[in-house]
């Protein structure tokens, strides 16, 4: 394994002017005139801060979005002009591409390629969203005359979407591209330890000329989160982060019976067959479990594999995983960069340790890299259990738990047992058996032969405690409006 810790640049423009919150179509400052710093994973040094919302900006937030919301200037626009009003999104997060990648590994730690792929990936979300207000269509009901009835497709209203760090950039957008597609109005809270992106996807929405009030962005910690939550005007929740915290909104939106949805953790199996082809397996594997360090909710974190290649499978990850190189996001010889944060950093250390603890054996990794920055190397857990605690719980980090299976039936077993299902991998050279193991798995998304492929027109979401709803494709136009049915006596 190599270490390397180059890093160029070393901070972001908002060293020197603090980002601010958009709210109602204006960049503003918190009214306390409170901020809050904004570190680099790699070196731990300050490279930007943020102002920091409280009760203050998010009433004005949501207020705004009520506004912009109730007297029509986004929902009533021609769909052509919403149409293009994403795309001008579009074209200007590309013409700053360099910016937000930048930022990225700067805020996040993660590696170039990642920073570009999630880059790309917020481009395309605004992109195949802009093509939605044009073809969605409302439908007539099969009734008997002298009846008529037709249903329509309405905006929910006000959405506040809450997202985490693992994705800076695409984790606002996938929320407010469907969101606006269908005519609603938003209010952003980025995650405390990446706000940068937000900061900057504010300042590009205004140039955009999204009218005012149409898309906020607030600044600010967990409770920032937890006020849109409980505010009454605003009408849905669209989350992405962890289980814990998807309960508590699930909880307390009830109170007021918001809209919901809820992207969450995983801990989300990968099957390897005797019969694969460990060539592509392999790579996949290790790229399916470690891409940003690990910080993936479908990361698949649980390798089973089948008793018979088991030693070979787990020799082949350790051989690789001497291959990686650990360091700088900038460096372009990194494959993984740091953890998000000390949080993180101590979170995952602390699993690994009762993995250790727990009697599983640590085939490669398990120690933190240096004193400074929060690198921690491809680590694999061989001899495990699916009982254990770092086979049941999401660990967020680059952690693979080994997991022998004796045949189809054990190995769908064990997968199954779980209080997740977000993603899983299948590896087999048996098209019937991908089939059977497909259908029988309970997840909301299932890979054969590959590993974290998507596209914007694929549900995505998760059975059990990964979550409620789905996001992506025709089912975004479900999550973000009513359905209105209008039923004449003619
Ligand atoms: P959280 O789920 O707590 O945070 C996600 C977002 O929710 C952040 O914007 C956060 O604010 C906000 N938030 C926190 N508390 C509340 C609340 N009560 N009401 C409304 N919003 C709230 O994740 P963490 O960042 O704390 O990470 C902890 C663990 O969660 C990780 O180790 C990982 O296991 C898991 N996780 C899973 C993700 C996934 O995609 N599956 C993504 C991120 C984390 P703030 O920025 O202040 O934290």
């Amino acid at each position: 394994m190599t270490t390397t810790m180059t890093s160029t640049p070393t901070t972001t423009k908002y060293l020197q002017q603090p980002g601010r919150h958009l709210i109602g179509g204006e960049l503003v400052a918190s009214a306390s005139g409170e901020t809050f710093d904004v570190l680099n994973p790699a070196t731990e040094e300050c490279v930007g801060s943020v102002a920091k919302a409280g009760q203050y900006e998010v009433d004005a937030a949501v207020s705004a979005a009520r506004r912009a919301f109730d007297d029509g200037r986004w929902s009533t626009l021609a769909p052509a002009q919403r149409e293009a009003s994403l795309h001008k999104l579009a074209d200007l997060i590309a013409a700053h591409a360099q910016d937000f990648i930048n930022q990225d590994v700067l805020e996040n730690g993660m590696p170039l390629p990642f920073a570009e792929w999630e880059l790309a990936k917020a481009e395309g979300v605004l992109r195949y969203f802009a093509g939605w207000p044009t073809k969605l269509y409302g439908q007539v009901n099969p009734v008997a005359p002298p009846l008529f009835s037709y249903s329509l497709r309405q905006p929910i209203g006000v959405c506040a979407g809450i997202t985490p760090w693992n994705a800076p950039v695409a984790n606002p957008i996938v929320k407010i591209a469907p969101a606006l597609a269908f005519g609603n109005t938003v209010v952003i809270k980025p995650a405390e330890q990446t706000p940068l992106a937000g900061a900057l996807i504010a300042e590009l929405c205004l140039e955009a000329g999204i009218p005012d009030g149409v898309v906020n962005i607030i600044h600010g910690p967990g409770d920032v989160g937890a006020a849109l939550v409980a505010h009454p005007e605003v009408d849905k929740i669209a989350f992405t982060g962890s289980t814990a915290t998807g309960k508590r909104i699930q909880a307390k939106a009830a109170e007021t019976l918001k809209r919901v949805t809820l992207e969450l953790g995983g801990k989300s199996p990968n099957l390897i067959f005797a019969d694969a082809d460990l060539e592509a397996a392999i790579p996949g594997a290790l790229l399916g479990a470690f891409s940003n360090s690990g910080q993936i909710c479908f990361a698949g974190t649980r390798l089973f594999v089948e008793r018979p290649i088991h030693d070979t499978v787990v020799d082949a990850l350790v051989g690789a995983s001497q291959q990686m190189t650990v360091g700088s996001g900038f460096d372009p010889a990194v494959q993984l960069g740091p953890l998000v944060s000390d949080e993180q950093l101590a979170r995952v250390l602390n699993y690994i340790e009762r993995g250790q603890a727990e009697g599983a054996e640590l085939a490669i990794g398990g120690a933190r890299l240096g004193e400074r920055g929060y690198f921690v190397p491809p680590t694999v857990f061989s001899g495990a259990t699916n009982a254990m605690t770092i086979a049941r719980d999401e660990i967020f980090g680059p952690v693979i738990t080994v997991i022998p299976f004796d045949d189809e039936r054990d190995a769908l077993k064990q997968a199954n047992d779980s209080d997740y299902g977000l993603g899983a991998g299948i590896w087999t050279r048996d098209v019937s058996r991908a089939h059977r193991v497909a259908e029988a798995i309970r997840s909301g998304v299932v890979w054969v032969n590959t590993y974290g492929d998507m596209a914007d027109s694929v549900p995505f979401g998760g059975f059990k405690q990964s979550g409620l709803g789905r996001e992506f494709g025709e089912s975004a136009a479900h999550a973000y409006t009513e359905t209105k049915s209008v039923v004449m006596k003619l």
